[in-house]
């Protein structure tokens, strides 16, 4: 009897060991395919600008007198493409410092006003040009505990995105509200709204609802795996709100005191 109360343990505990081990190779083998799939993302985005700078070089090359008129067009578009590899790049390097462990935050108290402040008055400019009203909503005053350059960056993301993906004429409303554990930054916009499949994969990474849309307008499909990174390193959270052709909310969540 002494014997089986003995043996019966030993076998679990090895059947547990299996089942632990079989888990870590499973998650193990998810990694790698999402690091490959990553790989091959990052790829394909960095190839597509130097393929069309390729065509349009080419085409200028094999045309003996080229009009000046369509000389300069093709340098416009090819410094157009250079810009756009030059924002994938910034982007993916924002992303790698992020996916760093969050031992590289730099916290500090901050007032999240001015902060909101300070994105909005950078932003302002590009609202204006395309006719949306861009208004800032933030009567409490809010201190918390946040790495300023890694939260302003993910709140960008969201006031940029907001303007982007609206109609001439629309708006976006920014604002922010406290309770005892948490400030709650909301961005609101009367733009095209995301289709309600497409909601829960808008922050992986090169995810766009419509790429050819995304890329007329200058986007990355980096900006809000960059925003969730920041947002999820502060203990947040974010959730979106959407209608089709209506408009979007994103709510950031992140709590005043960092806990280490
Ligand atoms: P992008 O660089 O393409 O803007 P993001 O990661 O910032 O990439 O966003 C992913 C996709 O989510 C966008 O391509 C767009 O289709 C959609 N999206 C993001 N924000 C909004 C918004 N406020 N309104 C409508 N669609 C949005």
């Amino acid at each position: 009897f002494l014997e089986e109360d003995i043996s019966i343990p030993d076998y679990t505990e090895t059947q547990l060991l299996s089942e632990a081990y079989n888990r870590m190779l499973k998650r193990l083998r998810v990694l790698e395919d999402s690091r490959q799939e990553f790989v091959s993302n990052v790829s394909h985005e960095l190839k597509t600008p130097i393929t069309s700078m390729k065509v349009l070089a080419d085409s200028l090359i094999s045309q003996d007198d080229v009009p000046v008129e369509l000389y300069k067009e093709f340098m416009t578009d090819i410094g157009e493409e250079i810009d756009r590899e030059n924002k994938i790049i910034n982007d993916l390097l924002s992303l790698v410092k992020l996916d760093k462990k969050a031992a590289d935050l730099h916290i500090e108290d901050k007032n999240i006003n001015e902060l909101l402040d300070q994105i909005i008055k950078r932003l302002k400019p590009i609202a204006d040009k395309k006719k949306v009203e861009l208004v800032m909503e933030n009567f409490k005053p809010v201190v918390a505990q946040v790495d300023e350059t890694k939260l302003s960056l993910a709140l960008s993301n969201l006031v940029e995105n907001a303007i982007k993906y609206n109609k001439d004429e629309g708006w976006v409303h920014v604002s922010l509200n406290v309770d005892h554990k948490y400030f709650y930054v909301k961005v609101e916009d009367s733009g095209i709204g995301i289709p309600e499949e497409s909601q829960e994969h808008i922050f992986e990474r090169f995810y766009r609802v419509d790429k050819s849309h995304s890329r007329e307008i200058g986007g990355t499909g980096l900006g809000l795996a960059i925003t969730r990174s920041a947002v999820l390193m502060h203990r947040g959270a974010i959730k979106v709100y959407s209608k089709l052709g209506e408009g979007t909310t994103f709510t950031v969540r992140i709590p005043l005191i960092h806990a280490e």
